[in-house]
């Protein structure tokens, strides 16, 4: 049977809104929002005293690094308990915090509301939501997805309310609040329901883990790892265990951050990727969407070339925003994502769209 296995970046919920990862550092360094008060303004002051004092840049230039070569010299000094250019372990740890959350908050300022008439992602959500509500015993299509916004989330969500259907995240979840009605994938099928896979590779902005038991936690609405509400919420059920006397545990976010140092070894973290290699290594048909290729991906390039099959499709939609160009008759083609994809797929590589997401969504057929 024929499956297809959307895999989607950055350029996908950029029409609505979201940064690409090379804008993401500029934004943050202009970013002037004061809904979330004094303590913000500080952590950006101090992130560029840290990127003046460590990195040697100017004002001008701090927007252009690279986040991989921030995090990465960060990521390995606190693996090794080494102090980095003058930061001890604990300011780096608290400079790598301050940068995680403002992201979290600066992506999440970014979204816009689209129009109801013209929102692709609703479209994109309804036309799978559809498949599976006419075929629910079908395995026809999943979504990885490198994007931590839950734009496509919140619409899943609203699709399948008050149904036995549900989102499959591809690891253990428990809902934030003990009403929150989250039904384990395995559970819904037994009550008669569907399930849609829906792989964050690299962590959601609505999703907390309790580092004692492991769990994740959902929201259904909330951001829940952006720090106004993140504060306060503790493991409900470590609570019962004799260390909640000493306040409980807190939850924190579960994100992978850009760094040629990921951390695979996090239990539901593996159980995510080993789900997507599972999707990968039965897909007749993958296409990417909004998705660069780069190599600091490195993690998810060694899964594809492991798992994609040899007589699979694959198709990829780019819109010149994310960074399509240059084109084959450039001399640096090389460069370009296009050449990235031709040369990593060779004679599987079907079809190279620049028609962007929204123009792909409306033609989509399931
Ligand atoms: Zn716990």
């Amino acid at each position: 049977m024929s499956k297809k296995v959307f895999v989607l970046g950055a350029g996908f919920s950029m029409p609505a809104g979201a940064p690409s990862q090379a804008a993401l550092l500029r934004k943050i360094l202009q970013y002037n929002g004061n809904n979330y008060g004094n303590p913000v303004e500080q952590w950006i002051r101090e992130l560029k005293e840290f990127l003046s004092s460590a990195f040697i840049l100017d004002p001008e230039e701090m927007e252009n690094i690279c986040l991989e070569d921030i995090y990465t010299p960060i990521d390995k000094c606190i693996s090794e308990n080494s102090s980095f250019r003058g930061y001890s372990v604990e300011a780096i740890k608290k400079i790598q915090n301050q940068l995680n959350t403002l992201i979290a908050i600066v992506l999440d300022s970014s979204i816009i509301n689209l129009d109801p008439k013209s929102d692709y992602n609703e479209l994109f959500v309804s036309k799978l939501v559809s498949q599976k509500h006419e075929h629910p015993t079908t395995d026809k299509f999943s979504i990885i997805s490198t994007n931590w916004d839950i734009i496509l989330d919140n619409r899943f969500f609203r699709h399948l309310r008050g149904s036995s259907s549900v989102v499959d995240y591809g690891c253990q979840v428990a809902g934030i609040d003990s009403n929150d009605n989250i039904i384990p994938p395995l559970v819904a099928k037994t009550k008669g329901g569907y399930t849609i896979k829906f792989l964050k590779i690299h962590g959601s902005l609505n999703w907390l883990k309790c580092p004692n038991c492991q769990r994740i936690y959902v929201s259904k609405n909330e951001k829940i790892a952006i720090p106004e509400h993140t504060l306060e919420k503790k493991c409900r059920i470590c609570e019962r265990q004799a260390f909640a006397a000493n306040g409980g545990i807190n939850l924190s976010p579960h994100i992978l951050m850009p760094t040629f140092l990921k951390s695979m070894s996090d239990v539901q973290f593996k159980l995510i990727w080993n789900q997507a290699a599972k999707e990968i290594s039965e897909a007749s048909n993958i296409v990417f969407i909004g998705y660069s290729f780069p190599q600091a991906d490195f993690e998810l390039r060694q899964l594809l070339a492991r798992h994609v099959p040899n007589d699979c499709n694959i198709e990829v939609v780019l819109h010149s925003e994310d960074g399509s160009g240059p084109l084959p008759n450039s001399d640096l083609y090389w460069t370009s994502p296009e050449f990235r994809y031709k040369s990593f797929f060779g004679k599987r590589l079907k079809n190279v769209s620049y028609a962007g997401v929204e123009e792909y969504v409306n033609a989509l057929r399931l």
